[in-house]
């Protein structure tokens, strides 16, 4: 069975592990995506920076329940509950799914913990996820020199123009695709069959 390669991008309250979902997006290709916005995060975690990056480019105020489906093109605003569902719906639509993220350490376990852990994730998900900066490290464009250099700059890595939203999760998750094309040669995902 071969595997579909989905990037998963998440954004969420604050760097700990307390931490709450403020959006997820799950990413195959134009043509299949899923993008989340959660309106039960914690709201007093919030600090600045996240108020400025994260929750200025959301697309749904707080307070909204909001679910549109274009063929495999899902917006969906809710509470866990509510969004865990649909993307169990969402990915059913794949025999078997496998995982990509960009330093994934919170993005994968706040995944799991939708499911209630990693026990509980859709069983056409395979167990481990793949992390696109460490095929950046792979292939000697991250060099760590300092704490935070030499790091890629994914949207510049990309292509992509400065009006695109950094930290809007579907939006990542699509330049985090294009990244991972351009690394790994377009159609990666079927040369890794
Ligand atoms: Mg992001």
């Amino acid at each position: 069975m071969n595997a579909t390669s989905i990037i998963l991008d998440t954004e969420f309250t604050g760097l700990h592990q307390d931490t709450t979902l403020i959006s997820l997006a799950l990413y195959k290709d134009e043509s299949a995506w899923f993008y989340a916005e959660f309106n039960d995060f914690d709201a007093s975690q919030l600090s600045p920076w996240v108020e400025q990056h994260v929750i200025r480019l959301l697309e749904f105020s707080s307070s909204t329940e909001y679910l549109s489906q274009d063929g495999q093109r899902w917006k969906i605003k809710g509470n866990r509950m509510v969004v865990k569902q649909a993307m169990a719906e969402w990915l059913s639509s794949f025999s078997l799914v496998e995982i990509w993220a960009d330093v994934l350490a919170y993005d994968w376990v706040l995944f799991c913990e939708l499911f209630g852990g990693a026990f509980g994730i859709p069983e056409n998900v395979f167990y481990a996820p793949f992390d696109l900066a460490t095929v950046f490290r792979m292939k000697g464009l991250i060099v760590p020199e300092s704490r935070y250099e030499r790091d890629v700059k994914r949207f510049d890595y990309a292509g992509i123009t400065p009006d695109h939203k950094h930290h809007h999760a579907l939006e990542d998750a699509r330049a985090e695709k294009i990244c991972l094309d351009k690394l790994l040669g377009n159609g990666f995902d079927k040369e890794l069959q």
